[in-house]
């Protein structure tokens, strides 16, 4: 037995499924998760000493790779000073005034500790803010694991929500909405039908957990035109997509300016960091400027705000954007151009440096296309990926991202593995 099997062994008597959060275990792909001991720029190593690239990144936050040095020395300055005072400090205003700068929508910003607390809050605060109880969400869009948001559609058009998950009062799933992603007469007839019930609207707008899948051109246009007209809150989840497909996120990719805006991963640069923004009428609903409740004992955590503080500012300044869509454009050739010479379906989806091979000879344009991926050739994939040391996201339905640590040397090295890997 190696390391990481010896340390899953153990894992599971203590933890439920071995694991802290449920992809992390390679269910989707089978085998066994690796346990990792350290990273550095672009490259991981696992507990038994194997070097891989990464293509995770944590699952997104770590656009600038492992150890960014803005980020280290960042943390050692808050380290030298203290960790947490349940009080307010000078950065948490300094990141709340650097987030309203790069996104022009937020005019008021709130910090919590999670994905999951920003999607949950702004819930919350659009139906305080509306008095409506009614929420819409797509098909195959992750939204964090709230009540309300744990609820996907069966078949048909719109479909009110089932939960996804034992423990979400189905009172309360009936209350969501789910739409198929990209579906503009969908969205038409829900609105047509009630949209005078609808507190809000709440989407990926660049999809990244049903794997990368792009919005039609004039889809957020007409997003943000029914909710304007029906007084529903328009809510673009950037927690994946926020300084990452741009500075300014996919709102300043598609030019469409959401009510409010949810924000984690890259804004905590590796440290628990979420947050949720908007209109300041909106926003100064919350407490204490006004009724609707939501609080945090570590938000606006000063250790986690100076992590994301520093990698806001580098992303700022060294705008990696163009580099990242060169090297995202580079691993998308390398890998259609191998599954051409192995006669292997492949389509590439990619927004910048977010990406996701599908096996399908279909254009995936939504969850139901993402599914008709062959999800066992996937799997084949991946372990002869990882095989080669190259660490992918254990799941079709997840995007692999590019940091700016990565070099054009790491994505050619990919391409041949994958080269390899398309003939297994
Ligand atoms: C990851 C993710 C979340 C949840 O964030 P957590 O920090 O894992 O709670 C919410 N929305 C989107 C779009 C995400 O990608």
């Amino acid at each position: 037995m190696n390391r990481s099997e010896d340390l899953f062994h153990r894992a599971q008597r203590v933890i439920p499924g071995g694991v802290n959060s449920p992809v992390r275990a390679f269910q989707a792909v089978g085998g066994k998760p690796l346990f990792i001991q350290r990273g550095n720029g672009s490259r991981i190593w696992d507990v038994d000493g194997k070097e891989y690239i990464d293509y995770v990144g944590s699952w997104g936050p770590l656009i600038f790779g492992h150890r960014s040095p803005e980020v280290i020395e960042a943390l050692n300055q808050v380290l030298a000073i203290g960790t947490s005072f349940g009080a307010p400090t000078e950065r948490e205003v300094e990141l709340a005034e650097l987030i309203t700068q790069l996104l022009p929508s937020v005019e008021k910003v709130r910090l919590v500790s999670s994905g999951t607390e920003a999607t949950m809050s702004a819930i919350r605060l659009a139906r305080g803010f509306t008095g409506r109880e009614r929420i819409i969400k797509f098909d195959g869009c992750y939204h964090g694991h709230g009540d309300s948001l744990l609820v996907r559609a069966g078949s048909g058009v719109a479909t009110l929500g089932l939960p996804d998950s034992p423990g979400v009062p189905s009172s309360l799933a009936e209350l969501t909405s789910v739409l198929p992603f990209n579906d503009s007469n969908a969205l038409k007839s829900e609105f047509d039908r009630r949209g005078s019930q609808i507190a809000c609207v709440i989407i990926e707008p660049v999809a990244g957990n049903m794997g990368c899948v792009e919005p039609r051109p004039g889809y957020l246009e007409l997003l943000r035109n029914l909710t304007k007209r029906s007084g529903s809150i328009l809510i673009f989840d950037e927690v994946m997509t926020g300084f990452r497909v741009a500075l300014g996120g996919a709102q300043q990719r598609y030019g469409v300016q959401p009510d409010l805006t949810t924000m984690g991963k890259v804004i905590g640069g590796g440290l628990p960091v979420g947050a949720y923004g908007g209109r300041a009428e909106i926003m100064d609903r919350i407490a204490p400027a006004g009724p609707i409740y939501q609080a945090g004992t570590l938000s606006g955590n000063p250790l986690a705000v100076s992590a994301g503080l520093a990698t806001l500012k580098r992303l700022q300044k060294d705008s990696p954007y163009d580099r990242l869509e060169a090297l995202g454009a580079r691993l998308e050739r390398g890998v259609i151009e191998a599954a051409g010479k192995a006669g292997i379906q492949v389509r590439v989806n990619r927004v910048g440096s977010m990406l996701t091979f599908f096996f399908t000879d279909r254009e995936v344009t939504d969850f139901q296309s993402a599914r008709t991926s062959d999800t066992k050739r996937f799997s084949r994939f991946f372990h002869a990926m990882i095989d080669q040391g190259i660490y992918l996201p254990s799941s079709q339905f997840e995007a692999v991202f590019i940091s700016a640590a990565h070099t054009e040397s790491d994505i050619d090295q990919t391409v041949s593995a994958a080269t390899r890997a398309l003939e297994i």
